[in-house]
This record gives C-alpha cells, sequence and structure tokens, in this order.
C-alpha cells in the first residue's frame, strides 16, 4: 500500500450493510477503483473469515481495519449516541466487548493488523465509573490485539482532543491507537478537526475522509455531506496530513446506501486523488 492510498469504509450488517456476499461486497469496493478498504463488522454480522479472506484476495484489496459497530447503537442525537453507542452504556458493556475480542480473532484470520470503534461518549470525570469500566474493558482488548499482533483505533468523536490523550494515557497500551475523523468534531460542534489533530497526530493510524456541516443550535447534529462539500475543508485536511508526515490510507466514509452512496464516493474518489497530488 502506498501512503495516502484512497479506500473506503464498507459494511457487513446493520443499516449500512448491503445484503451481498462477501465475494460481491468486495467486487462493488473493488469496482469504486480503491485498492483498500475498512471492513466495518456490525454487531450481527458473521464472524468466519474464511469468506473474506478468499474475497479480498481475489480482488486484491488490501482490509487496513475491521471496524465494529454495535446492535442497538443510534446516532439519531446526541444524547441518543451518548446513552447507545460503543462500551460507555454499562448494560451492554461486558458482551459488547466479549464481541471485540471475537472480532480481533476474525481480523487475525483475515490477515488484518488492526481493528477499530466509536468506543462512545466516554465521561471526562476520570473517577466516574463509566469511564473506569471503558477504561478498564479498553484494556483488556488491546491485550487481545496485542497477542493477535493488532493495533486499536479509537474512532473520534466528540471529545476535545486534550481528553482523548488523557484517556489514551489512562489506559496505557502501546498498541492504542486513533482513526481520526474530521467530520465527527463538525457534526457535534465540538471544535476545530485540524487543531484537534494536531494535538492527537503521534497517534493516529487511521484517518476518515468524510464532510458535513456544523449543527444549527448546540446540542443539535450538523449534516453529512458528500466530500468536499461540507465544513471540513477537505484540502485543508489533507494539507495537515501531508505536514504531520501522516503515511496511512485516506478512508472514504459515506454514511448512507444505495446509488447515492456509490456516486459520492466515486467523486471523494477523484477529489482525494488532486488533492492527494
Ligand atoms: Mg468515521
Amino acid at each position: 500500500m502506498q501512503p495516502l492510498e484512497i479506500g473506503v469504509v464498507f459494511w457487513t450488517g446493520g443499516e449500512l450493510g448491503v445484503d451481498a456476499s462477501p465475494a460481491e461486497i468486495v467486487q462493488s469496493v473493488q469496482s469504486l477503483g480503491v485498492k483498500c478498504g475498512q471492513l466495518a463488522v456490525h454487531g450481527t454480522a458473521p464472524l468466519d473469515p474464511a469468506p473474506w479472506k478468499d474475497a479480498v484476495d481475489a480482488a486484491g484489496i488490501e482490509v487496513v481495519t475491521c471496524f465494529m459497530g454495535y446492535e442497538g447503537e443510534s446516532y439519531a442525537s446526541i444524547p441518543e449516541c451518548a446513552r447507545t453507542v460503543g462500551y460507555v452504556p454499562a448494560a451492554t458493556r461486558q458482551e459488547r466487548g466479549e464481541r471485540a475480542l471475537l472480532v480481533s480473532d476474525f481480523a487475525k484470520g483475515l490477515g488484518v493488523p488492526g481493528i477499530a470503534a466509536h468506543i462512545g461518549c466516554v465521561p471526562s470525570d476520570r473517577s466516574h465509573p463509566d469511564y473506569v469500566g471503558v477504561r478498564d474493558l479498553m484494556r483488556k482488548i488491546c491485550d487481545r490485539c496485542g497477542e493477535n499482533g493488532q493495533t486499536f483505533a479509537l474512532e473520534t468523536g466528540q471529545e476535545p482532543a486534550e481528553e482523548l490523550l488523557e484517556f489514551l494515557h489512562d489506559v496505557g497500551r502501546d498498541n492504542l491507537k486513533i482513526n481520526f475523523d474530521p467530520a465527527n468534531m463538525i457534526l457535534y460542534g465540538s471544535g476545530e478537526p485540524l487543531d484537534a489533530l494536531e494535538v492527537v497526530k503521534d497517534y493516529v493510524i487511521t484517518v476518515h475522509c468524510k464532510d458535513g456541516t456544523r449543527p444549527k443550535a448546540p446540542g443539535e447534529w450538523g449534516a453529512e455531506t458528500p466530500l468536499g462539500q461540507g465544513d471540513v475543508g477537505m484540502d485543508r485536511f489533507i494539507a495537515k496530513l501531508k505536514e504531520i508526515g501522516y503515511q496511512g490510507p485516506l478512508i472514504i466514509e459515506r454514511e448512507i446506501v444505495g446509488d447515492a452512496q456509490r456516486e459520492d464516493i466515486l467523486g471523494a474518489v477523484a477529489l482525494l486523488e488532486r488533492l492527494r497530488g
């Protein structure tokens, strides 16, 4: 894989998943003209690596990360996100954690060097039981990833970059990294993504190329847009990645389905090819 190789997030299972075989899904990725991607595995998706391994090998697609989503997660509003996403909800923390260990093993079977997830809206109070619970679970997941020769990447979301760094240091595992998504900060209305990238740059191993507009009122969501049409500033984002010496892939994430998704991704590939130089 070349530095700044263009790739896409593609789903199996869940609302963003396509009802098709691994071979068909991977062929549709290949038809976008990209050579790599992140396989997003919904909590309900079967975890048999064999058909995926055959499919990606046949298509020459390099899977750089297995991304995890979970049943019951909702991004309908910011409070819903805080209540349902990742490892923060105490009621599902253990079973989602167990699933993460299985996804790590699945990724190993596929020869994928890392897994990732949005771990949720971790409280900023370091003594909060949910903070402690998520921190301890992350240690356990990172240790399994370590045994499997993998990294674990935290998807960036609503949290200030300084808090994210503090959490990383608290977990204290060298294989804990960051999947930086500049659009999430815009969509949550939580700050300037490029300033945040500067703060966490030493930990970023993958990035999402996603775009969006800021919320109209505090506490609301912004709106995701096709790449280049939102408030991220893709030219500035790519320039910043070059400035910090980022060598990883540019993973396009477009969280809609159907023909519009395909069209937007093709547009994003063209835009990134131009900006990457
Ligand atoms: Mg993302």
